[in-house]
């Protein structure tokens, strides 16, 4: 296994009350798992949606292990026959888990199969071809479906009206990724300073999964320099190293700003055209990028397409339009 995989796995949250932040979910989370367990009955299906890294599958791990059952992990574009999915679900035991992440992408006939099995736990499947093929009906175990999406808009409605319950997940506070990377830094065996952790936290994008990918980069550098305790200093040397700048943005962040700011005059610019300016695929500037640029207020969305706010033009020192004065 990759490092930095294992790293990942490692680091990742067990259980509701290691899980920092988006704490209406978990607070919802926790009544339906108790309630199950009363009930002993599997957990209605789950949908989480939100950017990649914000815990879609850590809380899906996290369910798992609270229910005590068993999680099957797979993934939209891996199911490509009505097979695949068949084989999983017939082989799994009562009330365990089935998580489908990037369930967005599965195909129409793996899609299909899933609603009985999602609403009496029966698979319908066709045997025989031609005039003696026939439908017979396999009772499943009783399972719970949870999926996960970056792009709730591309799941189709009666996938979607099959889950009980969606949730969809929220940037992290600067405060609560202060918290998410205290956690790591225990875990991965080193020391840090408040003022160091709210430092990486805030230039963290509001994600889990990049605050823990900085922190292991800032950690590298304390190491190089022979610290055993992460300081406010080596924090800005790596992170100043790493391009990573006071607001978060990435590289590829400042990309998209600039190229709205000065190939499109600031916007209106629609998603296509930015994405073929930046050749970068537009659902990856979506799903990815887009949101965080939107929340925080660098980007607005118009009828016409992107434009580009005047925070975007203070940060990358760009000279303010008139019309935005
Ligand atoms: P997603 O499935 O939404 O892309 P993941 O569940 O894989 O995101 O989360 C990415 C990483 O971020 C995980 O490995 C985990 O270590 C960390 N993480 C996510 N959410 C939290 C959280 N609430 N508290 C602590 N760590 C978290």
């Amino acid at each position: 296994m990759e490092n930095n995989e294992f790293l990942d796995i490692t680091l990742r949250p067990r259980t509701l009350k290691e899980f920092i932040g988006q704490k209406k979910i978990k607070e919802n989370i926790e009544v339906f798992i108790k309630a199950a367990l009363i009930r002993q009955e599997p957990l209605d299906h789950v949908l989480f949606c939100g950017p990649p890294g914000l815990g879609k599958t850590t809380l899906a791990t996290v369910i798992a292990n609270e229910l005590g059952v068993n999680l099957k992990s797979t993934s939209g574009p891996v199911l490509e026959r009505a097979g695949d999915v068949a084989a999983i679900l017939t082989n799994l035991s009562d009330r365990d888990i089935l998580f489908i992440d990037e369930i967005h992408r599965l195909p129409r006939v793996v899609e299909e199969i899933l609603y009985p099995a999602m609403e009496d736990f029966t698979l319908d499947i066709i045997v025989g071809q031609g005039p003696s093929a026939r439908s017979i009906k396999i009772k499943l175990p009783r399972f719970t479906l949870i999926g996960a999406t970056t792009r709730t808009g591309l799941i189709t409605s009666p996938l979607r009206d099959r889950f009980g319950v969606v949730f969809r997940l929220e940037f992290y506070s600067a405060d609560e990724l202060k918290e998410i990377i205290r956690r790591s830094s225990k875990i991965l065996g080193i020391s840090i300073e408040e003022d160091a952790a709210m430092e990486i936290a805030r230039r963290s994008r509001g994600t889990p999964r990049i605050a823990n990918r900085l922190l292991k980069r800032v950690r590298d550098f304390a190491q190089v320099q022979g610290k055993e305790t992460i300081d406010l200093t080596v924090a800005k040397e790596a992170l100043a190293a790493m391009d990573v700048d006071s607001y978060g943005l990435d590289e590829m962040d400042r990309k998209i700003l600039l190229t709205i700011i000065e190939k499109f005059n600031g916007g209106p610019a629609g998603i296509e055209s930015i994405a073929a300016s930046l050749r970068e695929d537009k659902d990856t500037i979506e799903d990815v990028y887009e949101p965080y640029l939107m929340q925080e207020g660098f980007i607005e969305r118009t009828a016409r397409g992107r434009v580009a706010t005047r925070l975007a033009y203070e940060v990358l020192k760009k000279k303010i339009p008139e019309r935005l004065f």
